[in-house]
């Protein structure tokens, strides 16, 4: 059925860079036998999803939506496929996303344009929008994204879905294709909190193979599936309401606001101050990271090759032709900030930054247990409208880096539509491994 709707609404939406049917119907078939015989099976087991194309599954393409990797088949899986392989897991395909998930509306893959399923003119956020828009108009009951710095809650709240940015160390990033290693983290794309909490704990769980993965068992999340938020102690930064902020997303966030002291939680108002300079810290700490990962498309060990008469010139062309214009911005600007004389003044500076911001939140957290903050200081917007403006892009980013920066979780969750018909969202931040307190307030607003 799913494949079905996927073939009637993919034409517009275009969320996925390639199929795995055949895959997929293969295990569907092995459910059925499974369940003819009485097995216990996994809650997900036969529900059709779909994996963000940076994420490696052996022996389909992993493009990261670019040319440099547009041929590139990996030869084993990422930990997280390993484990939702485990559940009698079914992919459909691999999704489209920004160029090695750099931005913030899809608009930077080289492969394909995705759109919003609200609204067919209109960008499906990023970098994770194919899976967003994949889950928001059915072509995949769930779906895999990766974030960085936003790339699953924005997409996620442009769309209208539930989007998990776990703590930093809870899922494996073993055969996540890194953009920058310190940030990045996978998480679950969903229509509702309780597959979001599903799907973490599918993918959650230490990994000997990830050198930053956190040690010890995991809880089973759906516990954390309670109505109430009576006793919860939930802040509301001011930094995050200031200017630049939408107004429908204002009205529809202090909604929210009152929705929870109603549900019975009790607001508190908390300063963040140095959020505001959280995203000037990641557009360089994200980019010098990037700058190291991406030094391996060299044109030898991976992907594209253009030939030439000798190694510099080779590796010249094929980084020249391979990668799109923000990839190459971002690349030179991580090189900048790293190299000798400047490394002191932004770079180290940057990461002083980071644990402000780090310090900040754990200050804010000793006193409630949750903060909550628009996702996106604007719902979706035009094709074109920012692509050629990467500063205003950047901005857009404002309300979902601090996280990242911080290593703590985050969610998006469907607040209210605007009055051209596109969806807001809302934000909840917690501290390092509170996922469960994320998914009960999240649970019970939904
Ligand atoms: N939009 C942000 C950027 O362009 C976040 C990307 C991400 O989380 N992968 O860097």
């Amino acid at each position: 059925a799913v494949i079905a709707h996927k073939a009637k609404v993919e034409p517009t939406v275009h969320a996925y860079l390639s199929d795995s049917h055949d895959r997929a119907l293969a295990t569907a078939k092995l459910v059925d036998e499974a369940i003819a015989k009485g097995d216990a099976i996994s809650p997900l087991a036969g529900i059709p999803g779909a994996i963000k194309d940076n994420i490696c599954i052996k022996d389909e393409p992993a493009t990261c939506a670019s040319k440099m990797l547009e041929n590139f088949v990996p030869p084993y899986n990422a930990s997280v496929i390993e484990r939702l392989q485990n559940n009698h897991y079914i992919s459909l395909g691999k999704l489209n996303m920004d160029e090695f998930a750099m931005g913030g509306s899809t608009e930077n893959s080289a492969l394909a344009k995705t759109s919003n399923p609200w609204n067919a003119d209109c960008v499906p956020g990023g970098s994770s929008g194919g899976s967003a828009a994949a889950v928001s108009s059915g072509s995949a009951i769930w779906a895999l994204g990766s974030d960085t710095g936003g790339s699953i809650r924005q997409p996620a709240s442009f769309c209208g879905v539930v989007g998990l940015k776990p703590t930093y160390g809870n899922v494996s990033r073993y055969g996540l294709i890194a953009f920058a290693s310190s940030l990045d983290q996978i998480g679950p794309i969903t229509r509702d909190v309780t597959d979001a909490a599903l799907v973490l704990n599918a993918i959650s769980g230490h990994d000997a193979k990830d050198s930053t993965s956190i040690p010890g068992t995991r809880v089973d999340y759906t516990t954390a599936l309670v109505n109430d938020v009576k006793n919860l102690k939930i802040g509301v930064p001011k930094e995050f309401f200031g200017e630049g902020l939408n107004s429908e997303v204002r009205k529809a966030i202090e909604e929210a606001i009152e929705t929870y002291k109603k549900l019975g939680a009790e607001i508190v108002e908390v300063s963040l101050p140095n959020s505001k300079y959280a995203l000037s810290a990641y557009y360089i700490i994200a980019l010098a990271e990037a700058s190291s990962n991406l030094a391996r498309y060299d044109g030898v060990s991976y992907g594209m090759r253009v030939p030439a008469d000798n190694l510099v010139d080779m590796s010249t062309k094929t980084r020249t032709e391979g990668f799109g214009p923000e990839v190459q911005r971002r690349i030179l600007l991580g090189t900048y900030v790293l190299s000798a004389g400047y490394y002191d003044a932004y770079y180290l500076k940057a990461l002083k930054v980071r644990r402000l911001i780090k310090n900040e939140f754990d200050e804010a957290f000793s006193k409630v247990d949750l903060i909550l903050t628009p996702t996106a200081p604007n719902t979706s917007y035009k094709f074109g409208e920012k692509a050629n403006d990467p500063l205003a892009m950047y901005l857009e980013d404002i309300c979902t880096v601090p996280a990242n920066l911080a290593g703590i979780p985050g969610i998006s969750i469907p607040a209210g539509m605007s009055s051209n018909n596109l969806p807001i969202g809302l934000q909840l931040l917690g501290p390092a491994m509170g996922e469960e307190t994320l998914l009960r307030a999240a649970f019970t607003f939904e």
